[in-house]
C-alpha cells in the first residue's frame, strides 16, 4: 500500500545537522516527507519510500536546514532606547542617561505603560526580522514589567506573539532582571514578590517555560538566584542564567550546580565554570551582539568549550539596550567573526546546540524523522553562506510544523 503525506520537498540538499559523521550532517540530493506537523522521513531521494504526497515541492537543489532557533531575546518591550544611543555618539555615558532615569530603567517604564496589544504588535515587527533569516523558534524573556502585573502582561504577549507570528515561543521569566525603583530600599521585599507571588502565578497561567535570573554585581547575587532556582524546582521548571557577562562572578559554575538548560553571555566565566558546565551539561549561549553593541573586548572562551565538550549556542538577546539585533543570521556572522567559531558551529550553535539551551532536543533542532517538520529553504549555494553573508536575504520558504509561513 502506498503511504500518504502532507508534504513531500525534493530536489534539495539537506543540512541535517544530526551530529556525527558528515559536516552538517550534510546529504546531498536529499527528500523530506512531512505529516502531521512533523518529519515522516528524511533521506537520500534515492531511497524515498513508496508514497503519495499532498503537495510536492522541487527545490532545484536549494539548500534545507531545520528552523533556526533563536534562544535568548527580550523580544518583548515597550519604547526602543535609539535617543539614548544617539545620545551616547555624541558623548554622553551610560552613568549620565542612567541617573537621568534612562537604561533599563526607561525600558521599565515603557514597558509598564504599554498595552498588553501594544507590547505584541511591537514585538511582531521585530519577529519579522528573525522569520526573515529563517527563526521559526523563538524564547522570549520577561523582564522589564518588574512588577506583578506588568511581568504577567510581557508573557502573555509573548505567548500571543508565537501564536499571532506563526512561530514557536518558549518563555522564560526573567522577574530577577533589576531591582526597580520602587524596590531600592526595599531589596528582601522585591524577592519575596518575584519568587514567592509572581512566578508561581505566571507558573499557574502557564505562561512560563523556564526560570531565568541576571547575576551580576549591578543585578542579583548568587544566593538571591539559588533563592529563586529552589522555587523553580518546586514548580518543576528549568533554569538558565545571564552568567560571567561583565565580570567573572562563578556564574557558570552556578547555572552549572543548579543543573541549568544553559549559562549565557559567559565571557568571563573561568576553566572551572567550564569543566562545571560540561559536566552538567549547560549550553553555553553567546551573544556577540551585545558584545558588539557594548564594544567589550573579552572574548568568551571559545577554545575552553571546544576542548571541555561545552555545546555553544548563538543568538541575538534582542533587546533595546545592549542588542538591537533582529537578525538570526547576522548573529551568525558576528558569531564567526568576533568569536570565530566555524560556520558549522555557529548554525549549529542556532539548530542542534540552542534547541538543548531550551530544553527542546527531543522536538526540534535537527531534521530526523519524528521531530517538527520547522524547516527553512536557501537560496544557497553552501551552508557557510548562512554565516558570510550580512544582511542578504537568503529565505527561499520557510515551515513552520509543515506548514508554509
Ligand atoms: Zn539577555
Amino acid at each position: 500500500m502506498v503511504e500518504r503525506f502532507d508534504l513531500l520537498l525534493t530536489d534539495c540538499r539537506l543540512a541535517t545537522m544530526v551530529e556525527g559523521g558528515v559536516p552538517y550532517g550534510a546529504i546531498e540530493d536529499g527528500a523530506i516527507l512531512v505529516r502531521d506537523g512533523r518529519i515522516a522521513w528524511v533521506g537520500a531521494r534515492t531511497d524515498l519510500p513508496d508514497h503519495e504526497a499532498v503537495e510536492t515541492r522541487r527545490l532545484d537543489g536549494r539548500w534545507v536546514t531545520p528552523g533556526l532557533i533563536d534562544c535568548h531575546t527580550h523580544l518583548v518591550f515597550g519604547g526602543n532606547r535609539s535617543h539614548e544611543f544617539e545620545r551616547r555618539l555624541g558623548g554622553a555615558t551610560y552613568e549620565q542617561i542612567a541617573r537621568e532615569g534612562g537604561g533599563i530603567i526607561s525600558t521599565m517604564a515603557a514597558t509598564r505603560s504599554a498595552s498588553e496589544d501594544a507590547l505584541v504588535a511591537s514585538a511582531l515587527v521585530r519577529l519579522r526580522g528573525l522569520t526573515a533569516t529563517g527563526v521559526t523558534t523563538v524564547e522570549i524573556k520577561s523582564g522589564y514589567g518588574l512588577d506583578a502585573e506588568n511581568e504577567l502582561k510581557m508573557l502573555r504577549a509573548a505567548r500571543r506573539v508565537g501564536v499571532e507570528g506563526g512561530v514557536r515561543v518558549s518563555t522564560s521569566f526573567l522577574g530577577l532582571h533589576a531591582l526597580p525603583p520602587e524596590h531600592r530600599e526595599s531589596r528582601e521585599a522585591y524577592l519575596d514578590l518575584m519568587i514567592d507571588e509572581v512566578l508561581p502565578a505566571a507558573h499557574a497561567e502557564g505562561l512560563v517555560d523556564a526560570v531565568d535570573a541576571y547575576c551580576e554585581p549591578i543585578a542579583f547575587t548568587a544566593d538571591e538566584v539559588a533563592r529563586l532556582f529552589a522555587e523553580a524546582r518546586s514548580l518543576d521548571l528549568p533554569v538558565k542564567l545571564h552568567a560571567d557577562q561583565l565580570s567573572d562572578g562563578g556564574g557558570g559554575a552556578l547555572a552549572a550546580a543548579h543543573g541549568a538548560l544553559s549559562a549565557d553571555h559567559v565571557e568571563h566565566v573561568d576553566e572551572a565554570g567550564v569543566i562545571a558546565m560540561a559536566r552538567a551539561g549547560t549550553v553555553a549561549v553567546l551573544l556577540p551582539g551585545a558584545w558588539l553593541m557594548l564594544r567589550e573586548t573579552k572574548l568568551p572562551p571559545i577554545d575552553l568549550f571546544r576542548r571541555h565538550g561545552v555545546r555553544m549556542a548563538v543568538a541575538t538577546d534582542c533587546n533595546p539596550g545592549t542588542s538591537p539585533v533582529a537578525s538570526m543570521t547576522a548573529a551568525l556572522n558576528l558569531a564567526c567573526v568576533q568569536f570565530r567559531l566555524t560556520p558549522e558551529e555557529a548554525l549549529a550553535g542556532a539548530t542542534r546546540h540552542a534547541a538543548a539551551a531550551l530544553g527542546l532536543s527531543h522536538q526540534i533542532g535537527t531534521l530526523e524523522a519524528g521531530k517538527a517538520a520547522d524547516l527553512v529553504a536557501w537560496d544557497v549555494e553552501r551552508p557557510a553562506e548562512l554565516c558570510y553573508w550580512l544582511g542578504a536575504q537568503l529565505v527561499q520558504g520557510l515551515w513552520v510544523a509543515g506548514k508554509l509561513l
